[in-house]
C-alpha cells in the first residue's frame, strides 16, 4: 500500500467516520462482561438511548450490523406467511422485502420510482383495501441511504390510524438516527431499526431494536422462531445490566461517548448541523448543473446526497478519479442505480470544512474525469456555509448561556 499523507476522507454514507473521542472510549481493556462494572456501564446506556429514538420503551442492542436489527424486529413480532406491507424506497428497502420472504412472510411490495420518499396516500389505499386485516406490518425505511429520499413517517401513521388498520409501523432509522430528528413514541413507530455505524459515529458492529408496548404485546403472540434475536431473554438480562450472550463490550464505551457528545452539541445544534451541510451540497449539485436522485423537493435527505452523472458518463469512473488523486471515498450506486450515482456522505462527525475539503474533491474530480458541469459549485456552498446564523442555528456557546 502507498503511503498517504493526511486523513483519508470518509465521505460515504455510512460507516462514517469515528471521533477520536469515541475511539479514545473504545481503547480499553476487555471487561468482564458479567461484572457489576460492566452492569453499571449498560444501565447508564439506558435513558440517552431512550432520548435518541424518542421513545419510553426497551431499546435493545444487539452485537450485529444493521441487517440483524431488520430480522430481529421481523422476527419477534410475525408469525411465517403473515402478510407485510413494504414501501419500495430504493435498494435498502428491497433487501428488506428479500429478508421477509426468506423468512417465511409474505411481503406486499409498494412499488416507488427510487426518486422520493414513500407514498403515504399510496399505503392508506393499499391498507384501506385490506379489509379483513391479513396485513400484520407495514415497514418504511426513513432515510433511503441508496437515493438521498427520505420518508414522513408520521404521516405514514396518520394513514395507518386514517384507514382504522391495527398494523405494527417498523422503520429503518439506520442512516436517519442521530442526523436527522425522529421521535418513535410521538410519531407510532412500533419497532424502530437503527444501526451504529452512521449518525451515531461508532464503527459498524452494533444495531438497535426500540420497541412499543404493542409491539411487545404482537412478541407474545409471534411464532416465527427465534433464538439469538429474541427480545424477551435480552429485556429480562438488560434489566439487570447483562446480556444472555456475550455483547460486545468495547463498543458500549463508544456508544456511551458518543451519546454523550450528541447531547453535550445539544440534538437539535446536530439536526440543524446536517440541514445545513445538506443544504449546501445541493447548492453545489444545483451549481455544477448536475440533478440528485431525489427529485421529491420535501423528501431531501439531511444526511447524504446522490448525485446523478449525465447519460454517457461512469459514476464509478469518476469515484475512482477522486479517490486515486484526492484519497477520497464517496458511495457508489446500488442495484439499479449503479454507476448512475454517486453519494456524497455528510452525516457525523462532520464540520463546514471538512464538507468544503468534500466538495473541492467533487468538483476537481468532476473536472479531472471529463464530466460535464459548471465550475463554482464549491463557491455556492460557501456562500450557504458563511451566511449569517439564524435563529436555529445559533453557535452553540450561545445557546447554552440562552438556557
Ligand atoms: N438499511 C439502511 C437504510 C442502510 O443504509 C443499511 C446499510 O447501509 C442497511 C439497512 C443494512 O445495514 P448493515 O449493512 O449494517 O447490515
Amino acid at each position: 500500500m502507498i503511503q498517504r499523507a493526511g486523513r483519508h476522507f470518509l465521505q460515504i454514507p455510512g460507516p462514517t467516520n469515528v471521533p477520536d473521542r469515541v475511539l479514545r472510549a473504545m481503547d480499553r481493556p476487555t471487561m468482564d462482561h458479567r461484572s457489576p462494572a460492566f452492569a453499571e456501564l449498560v444501565k447508564g446506556l439506558k435513558e440517552p438511548l431512550r432520548r435518541i429514538f424518542g421513545c419510553a420503551g426497551p431499546v435493545i442492542i444487539y452485537p450485529a450490523s444493521g441487517s440483524g436489527a431488520w430480522e430481529a424486529a421481523l422476527v419477534n413480532t410475525l408469525s411465517p406467511g403473515d402478510r407485510v406491507l413494504m414501501y419500495e424506497t430504493g435498494h435498502f428497502a428491497k433487501l428488506w422485502a428479500e429478508i421477509a420472504t426468506l423468512l417465511g412472510l409474505e411481503p406486499v411490495i409498494l412499488p416507488g420510482s427510487w426518486r422520493s420518499g414513500a407514498d403515504v396516500e399510496a399505503i392508506g389505499r393499499a391498507l384501506e383495501q385490506d379489509r379483513s386485516h391479513t396485513i400484520r406490518a407495514v415497514c418504511v425505511v426513513h432515510n433511503e441511504t441508496s437515493t438521498g429520499c427520505v420518508s414522513p413517517i408520521a404521516d405514514v401513521r396518520a394513514a395507518i390510524d386514517a384507514a382504522g388498520h391495527p398494523a405494527l409501523l417498523m422503520v429503518d432509522t439506520i442512516s436517519s438516527l442521530g442526523s436527522m430528528p425522529y421521535a418513535a413514541d410521538e410519531w407510532g413507530v412500533d419497532v424502530t431499526v437503527a444501526g451504529s455505524q452512521k449518525g451515531l459515529m461508532l464503527p459498524p458492529g452494533l444495531s438497535f431494536n426500540a420497541v412499543s408496548s404493542k409491539a411487545l404485546d404482537a412478541a407474545r403472540a409471534a411464532r416465527l422462531p427465534r433464538s439469538y434475536w429474541d427480545w424477551s431473554k435480552m429485556i429480562d438480562m438488560n434489566g439487570r445490566g447483562f446480556f444472555p450472550y456475550t455483547p460486545a463490550t468495547n463498543m458500549l464505551y463508544g456508544l456511551g461517548e458518543a451519546l454523550a457528545m450528541l447531547e453535550e452539541e445539544g440534538l437539535d445544534n446536530v439536526f440543524a448541523r446536517h440541514a445545513r451541510h445538506a443544504e449546501a451540497t445541493r447548492a453545489a449539485v444545483r451549481h455544477w448543473g448536475l440533478e440528485t436522485q431525489c427529485g421529491h423537493n420535501g423528501h431531501h435527505s439531511n444526511s447524504l446526497t446522490a448525485v446523478r452523472l449525465p447519460e454517457g458518463h461512469s459514476a464509478d469512473r469518476l469515484r475512482a478519479v477522486i479517490a486515486d488523486r484526492f484519497d477520497m471515498s464517496l458511495g457508489n450506486g446500488l442495484s439499479q442505480l449503479a454507476d448512475r450515482v454517486f453519494r456524497i456522505g455528510h452525516l457525523g462527525d462532520l464540520n463546514d470544512l471538512t464538507l468544503m475539503g468534500t466538495l473541492a474533491g467533487v468538483e476537481m474530480g468532476l473536472s479531472l474525469a471529463g464530466v460535464p458541469h459548471q465550475a463554482g459549485g464549491v463557491q455556492a456552498a460557501m456562500a450557504i456555509l458563511s451566511r449569517e446564523e439564524t435563529e436555529t442555528m445559533q453557535p452553540i456557546e450561545m445557546k447554552r448561556a440562552a438556557r
